[in-house]
């Protein structure tokens, strides 16, 4: 090993180690002191962050970095991360005044993060749920490969585990360095959102917060069942200039602004940030008890792999069968011999010369049910099944 691929090995090695979560040095506002962007006023930054970066001048939302957000959503020790090594290559070389990779290095260095969002499971207030932060510090929160990778994932993760999922958006947009590679992600994260939503009837709560623009907002920000967003964010697809260029026209003040788009029903509800846990927690109860609620299903090429735990949820459900279960379980085991053309007949005991149709049955018969199971409807509580 020569000298130089030590030190770049060094220099990878102490990046992998770095600390991903509390960096105060990190921090955007170097100093004591901050300035609001709205009204101008001088703020304390200490005081300011107790205040969750809401202006104690004019009550104007200032910027919050993922890791904040996350330590104000989710109860205190129950975050756990998904995918953090998740790191963004390269595949243009693209370069403009400065090449991409050293553009991520800086990045990656200033915010400890790999890529421009935190997703993983957590319990707010309690009831669990699948969170994806976007963060604007890193490379102005633009969508890239990774971006969209780790939301995907942990869209399907809470598919299949039947949480609710929460995606807070800070973006610039699709991330230009990476081409049609970003672009890629809108349908990509859209036909994992389609699963969760319209086919597993589970909830997608979006919360847009200045600024929402771009891509995302042409994709998963637009999608949620319920959108909120925060008070004056802004939040639009072009931006304002090319727009008025466009149309030949001048726009109102207060275009993509959240109040202007609530006025003109694109959003549910303007919360504050203050406010902001309590309504998401106040949503998921109010939706849990839903008393018309449809179940939904996953469908077939939607669901995971026969793992070892859906393996042994499966034998222990066979050996302890509740009747409305089973007899679906037999109707969807029917349908699926029908389709592997197999006689229809099914045995008493579960004897099949083929054992490939024999997985290929399991995989579907486990699979069919949304596994609500974190809500018990006997006795109107949260649990959570799937701690591994
Ligand atoms: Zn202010």
């Amino acid at each position: 090993m020569s000298i130089l691929s030590w030190i770049e090995n060094q220099r990878k090695l102490k990046l992998l180690n770095a600390p991903k979560y509390n960096h105060p040095e990190s921090d955007v506002s170097q100093g004591l002191w901050t300035r609001c962007d709205h009204c101008g006023v001088i703020l304390y930054i200490k005081h300011l962050k107790e205040n969750q970066r809401v202006c104690f001048g004019c009550g104007y939302h200032l910027q919050m970095s993922s890791t904040e957000r996350i330590d104000y959503l989710i109860d205190t020790g129950t975050w756990r991360p998904f995918d953090e090594t998740v790191s963004p290559c390269d595949p243009l070389e693209f370069k403009d005044q400065k090449a991409y990779t050293e553009r991520l290095k800086d990045a990656q260095e200033r915010t400890g993060l790999q890529d421009a969002v935190q997703t993983g499971t957590g319990f707010l207030d309690g009831i669990p749920v699948a969170l994806g932060v976007m963060d604007f510090n890193f490379m102005g929160g633009s969508m890239g490969s990774v971006v969209g990778e780790k939301i995907t994932r942990l869209i399907e993760y809470a598919t299949q585990e039947g949480l609710s999922v929460i995606l807070v958006c800070a973006s610039g947009g699709a991330r230009m360095q990476e081409g049609i590679l970003s672009l890629m992600q809108m349908a990509k994260i859209s036909a994992a959102l389609h699963v969760h939503q319209n086919c597993a009837k589970l909830l997608y709560i979006s919360v847009l917060t200045s600024p929402t623009t771009g891509g995302v907002t042409a994709s998963f920000a637009m999608l949620g069942d319920l959108i909120f967003a925060e008070p004056k964010a802004l939040i639009g697809f072009a931006g304002r200039r090319v727009i008025e260029q466009t149309l030949q026209e001048q726009l109102p003040d207060d275009f993509q602004t959240a109040e202007y788009l609530l006025h003109h029903g694109l959003l549910d509800l303007i919360v504050p940030r203050s406010f902001l846990k309590q309504a998401l927690s106040e949503t998921i109860t109010m939706y849990k008890e839903a008393p018309l609620k449809v179940h939904g299903r996953i469908p077939y090429g939607a669901r995971g792999a026969l793992t070892k735990i859906r393996e042994e949820q499966l034998r222990r459900f066979i050996k302890s069968p509740k009747n409305s279960e089973y007899i679906q379980l037999i109707s969807e085991f029917e349908e699926l011999l029908s389709l592997l053309n197999v006689d229809k007949t099914i045995p008493s005991e579960l004897e099949f010369s083929n054992p490939e149709i024999v997985k290929k049955a399991f995989d579907l018969a486990c699979g069919t049910q949304t596994r609500l199971d974190w809500l018990n409807y006997d006795s109107k509580e949260f649990r959570v099944r799937s701690v591994f």
